[in-house]
């Protein structure tokens, strides 16, 4: 493929965010999990590109908005290696590579019925005790949740 083919598997994009190397069988995980759909501004969705490290990928494309940092916290769960670049006029002026935090707040479904965090109106708050393996612990009854027991909220 020459460089400017590979170029035009995305459009350019003047302000925004740019997320890129996201496992393609997570891309629309990815959009539900930042509310995507329910941005009113310009978005470039690309599934099933090429990509060298990984085979295939998805990409994001977002004009005119800019992730707080827990919004883009909640795709490290399912989407660690992502990259996202900040675009102000047409150029990067910022890269982020996304780290799993040491505790997540409401992002996490507690799985112990008798948890206090499902029986009333509170927020979850789990700590990151494996971030390699990505095991949480309940704040409140001390639950261990291994990653593929996780329930996103
Ligand atoms: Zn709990």
């Amino acid at each position: 493929m020459s460089p400017n083919k590979k170029e035009l598997q995305i459009a350019a994009l003047q302000n925004g965010t740019v997320i890129d190397h996201i496992p393609s069988e997570q891309l629309f995980k990815v959009v539900s999990l930042l509310d995507i759909e329910k941005l009113k501004t310009p978005i470039t969705i690309g599934y099933n590109l090429d990509s060298k490290k990984m085979g295939s990928k998805g990409i994001l494309k977002i004009a005119g908005k800019f992730f707080e940092q827990d919004e883009i916290n909640r795709i490290s769960l399912i989407a660690p290696a992502v990259k996202l670049n900040i675009i102000r006029d047409y150029e990067v002026v910022e890269k982020k590579l996304l780290q799993l935090p040491d505790e997540l707040t409401s992002i996490v479904k507690c799985n112990n019925p008798k948890c206090i965090t499902n029986n009333e109106p509170m927020k979850t708050h789990f700590q990151v005790i494996d971030k390699k393996n990505v095991t949480l612990k309940c704040q409140y009854c001390e639950l261990k949740i291994k990653k593929e027991d996780i329930v996103l909220l």
